[in-house]
């Protein structure tokens, strides 16, 4: 009987992997006769690496290195997003195909978890490089997904576009116009109304149900937000419109500040130009590490992991995190924010609206009958909501963090589905 750990699976191998071990490893004591079948949830069930070769518009041969984790299909078909990277690597996204798993059965929707991504800057790609590159990658990874089987959708640097090529080129291949096979498609293509926004949705629905718990009031609170596009674009809207103050935006080119307030919807559409918070006159330049130390109530990481670590933790004024992103704090430095008070809404609770209205898509389009946009915003409002209350509760009852809480719900129902199933063969 060997648990001998491969090297790769080991929590000393750096990067989002081992953060994701720890997270494990802190829930263990806690799931009782589940515990028995944990090693489960520290091994992906199945990786594939994949060489994606492309012609350029120069007519040279471009590779780029592929990847689709699933991490565990227990619960139902994998599922979760593709990333394309320069930054993407096999430990990565072997963490995000894990706390996908996490966070699918911490809402209760019957999926799995996966994760996709690319090795590649894709804003140093032109429109049809881009468009072969996602369509010779969905070609390789067709092996192993399908509507039954695992089912991606959008994450950084994707978007309905990219889904729209991904359903094509697998109903190529399969003969047959399978709509379910991605979401986040273009709602002409059997998406959802409120996909898009649905992410930035969730994270706010459970920002105001933590904000009742520490007497926060929303419509008065100062919130900064690192990463401004799907998730963080949104969800400072919505935080904005119910009469919050964004006072200070990072992103990718740069770090803004406004006390009294940026305007949402004008810096929304600088954006949109310019791909970029940079430039944006209605407010003040910030150096990006002075970010971390802006005077604010709520903190919103909504752009990439390990983001808040220990030499920026200290730093935080705010009286609460809500993880938009996934991965962004690194147990260290969540292990500080808990210390001074900080209360951390974890992502594999914060930003599981995306997956939940994926998960409608995915059930409109096998029955082809499409709901209201009412009807899928109050629906995963009531999701977000009941789900959170169980955590908190969980939370309390074991006198734990809400990450430990969100991984204990988590990791029970995926485990118990594990006994339920039994090995095969
Ligand atoms: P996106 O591509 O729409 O936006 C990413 C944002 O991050 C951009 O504003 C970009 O400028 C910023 N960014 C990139 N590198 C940065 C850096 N070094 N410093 C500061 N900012 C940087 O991506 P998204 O879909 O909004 O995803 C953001 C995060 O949310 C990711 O962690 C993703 O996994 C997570 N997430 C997304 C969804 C979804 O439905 N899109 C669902 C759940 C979780």
């Amino acid at each position: 009987m060997s648990h001998a750990v491969p090297s790769y699976l080991h929590p000393d191998h750096l990067g989002p992997w081992g953060v994701y071990l720890q997270q494990v490893d802190r829930v263990i004591p806690y799931l009782g006769h589940l515990a028995r079948w944990a090693e489960t949830l520290k091994r992906p069930k199945r990786a594939l690496i994949v060489d994606v070769p492309i012609q350029m518009d120069n007519g040279t041969v471009a590779h780029f290195e592929g990847y689709r984790v699933q991490h565990n299909t227990s619960r139902g078909p994998g599922k979760g997003g593709v990333r394309f990277h320069q930054d993407v690597t096999l430990s990565e996204v072997m963490a995000l195909s894990a706390w996908m798993s996490i966070k699918n059965a911490a809402v209760n929707v019957p999926y799995g978890g996966a994760k996709g991504g690319i090795r590649v800057d894709p804003k140093t790609l032109s429109l049809g490089e881009l468009e072969r590159m996602t369509r010779r990658y969905t070609s390789e990874i067709g092996i192993i997904i399908g509507p039954t089987k695992d089912i991606p959708a959008p994450d950084v640097n994707t978007n309905e576009q990219t889904m729209a090529w991904m359903m094509d080129t697998y109903s190529m291949n399969e003969g047959a116009t399978a709509t379910g096979v991605v979401t986040g498609k273009p709602i002409d293509l059997g998406g959802s109304l409120g996909r898009r926004e649905a992410t930035g949705r969730g994270v706010y629905t459970v920002g105001v149900e933590a904000a009742k718990h520490i007497g926060l009031d929303i419509s008065s609170a100062k919130i900064a937000v690192q990463g401004f596009g799907n998730v963080g674009g949104i969800a400072a809207k919505l935080f904005a419109q119910a009469g919050a103050t964004i006072v200070a935006v990072q992103d990718h080119g740069g770090t803004i500040a406004m006390a009294s307030g940026l305007d949402v919807n004008a810096l929304l559409l600088h954006v949109a130009n310019t791909g970029s918070v940079a430039g944006f006159a209605l407010a003040d330049v910030l150096p990006d590490a002075e970010f971390w130390s802006v005077a604010c109530d709520i903190l919103i990481p909504a752009a990439l992991e390990q983001q808040i670590t220990e030499t920026n933790a200290h730093r935080i004024q705010a009286r609460m995190v809500i993880e938009g992103a996934n991965g962004p704090t690194t147990p260290q430095a969540d292990d500080i924010l808990q210390d001074r008070g900080i209360l951390v809404v974890p992502d594999v609770i914060a930003n599981a609206g995306g997956v939940t209205v994926s998960y409608f898509e995915w059930v409109q389009d096998f029955s082809s009958f499409f709901w209201s946009e009412d009807e899928i915003n109050s629906r995963l409002v009531r999701i977000m909501q009941d789900a959170f209350a169980v955590v908190w509760q969980v939370g309390l009852d074991h006198q734990v963090s809400l990450r430990t809480a969100t991984f204990i719900v988590g990791c029970k129902r995926i485990l118990h589905a594990r006994e339920l199933r039994g090995l095969y063969p």
